[in-house]
């Protein structure tokens, strides 16, 4: 949830940018990999940035959320590229009355002609949130960090526990910032419905998710760089893990009961451990 006075669209594409260059710098973004969203809902103007407006159908009917404005990264555009001319890589979506469809601005540089093709699970994803919660913001990223993509080909890792338990123990941050873990979607087929319905799933307890052999996706209700800082947290734990792999294990990471006391020092509560 965001307090008044709101960012201007201004200030929203530059959240939006520095979360595109930060994950880039992380190497979770090559090439045209990954895309940012963020749903508003207080009124913002538009139309001096964006200037064409296409009637466009949404993915899926969203009727509580007519009025709401979306701003997704365009098909094929470079998160990196963002930040230096962000009319050039997002549009914008205002949800119209009933929900079904909705107008899509867009500059007249733009360099796309569709938003991102895994805007129907950013769109579920934003929905269900924004419906459990009530938040009148909302930033969800989809980045395919190297690690913890890796570890999702590794059969043990593909078990929530499994995966928590060894990635939470290097470093006393880790189970604060991420107290829920990080979810686990197995393969599905890029853009799928498949994969929307898994990860709705399982973002409604978790902050980030991973999707098997391909990336992982992250939400936040504060700001766009916080859902950013959810991907780097978790590679760097996937980091840390892979590099005692590389060794034979002989790390211990903290154990069960260092993590358990960490979170009674600091009030967190999680059920990992
Ligand atoms: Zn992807």
């Amino acid at each position: 949830m965001i307090q008044a006075p709101y960012p201007e669209l201004d200030d929203l594409l530059e959240m939006m940018g520095e979360a595109g260059k930060r994950l880039s710098e992380i190497e979770a973004s090559e090439g045209a990999a990954g895309n940012i969203s963020i749903c508003l809902r207080w009124p913002i103007e538009l139309r001096t940035r964006f200037p064409s407006v296409e009637e466009i159908e949404l993915p899926q009917p969203v009727p509580e959320l007519a009025g709401a404005t979306f701003l997704v990264s365009g098909s094929g555009r470079r998160l990196r590229e963002i930040i230096d001319e962000p009319s050039a890589s997002i549009g914008c979506i205002v949800v119209n009355e009933g929900g079904h469809t909705g107008k899509l601005y867009l500059s007249y540089h733009r360099r796309f002609e569709r938003v991102t093709s895994e805007f129907n699970s950013h769109l579920a994803v934003h929905y269900d949130q924004i419906l459990s919660s009530g938040t009148n913001f909302h930033a969800v990223i989809h980045a395919q960090p190297p690690h913890l993509t890796y570890l999702s080909h590794i059969p043990r890792y593909q078990n929530e526990q499994y995966l928590n338990t060894h990635l939470m123990r290097w470093q006393p941050e880790t189970i604060v910032n991420l107290p829920e873990g990080i979810g686990f979607v197995p393969f599905r087929i890029p853009s799928s419905p498949e994969l929307m319905a898994g990860t709705l799933e399982s973002l409604r307890n978790h902050r980030i998710v991973i999707w098997a052999q391909h990336g992982v996706m992250a939400r936040s209700e504060v700001t766009v760089n916080r859902a950013a800082d959810r991907v780097e947290y978790a590679e760097t734990a996937a980091k840390y893990e892979y590099l005692n792999l590389s060794v034979d294990e002989v790390g211990e990471g903290l154990s069960a009961d260092e993590i358990r006391a960490i979170c009674n020092t600091f009030n967190v509560q999680q059920n990992i451990f």
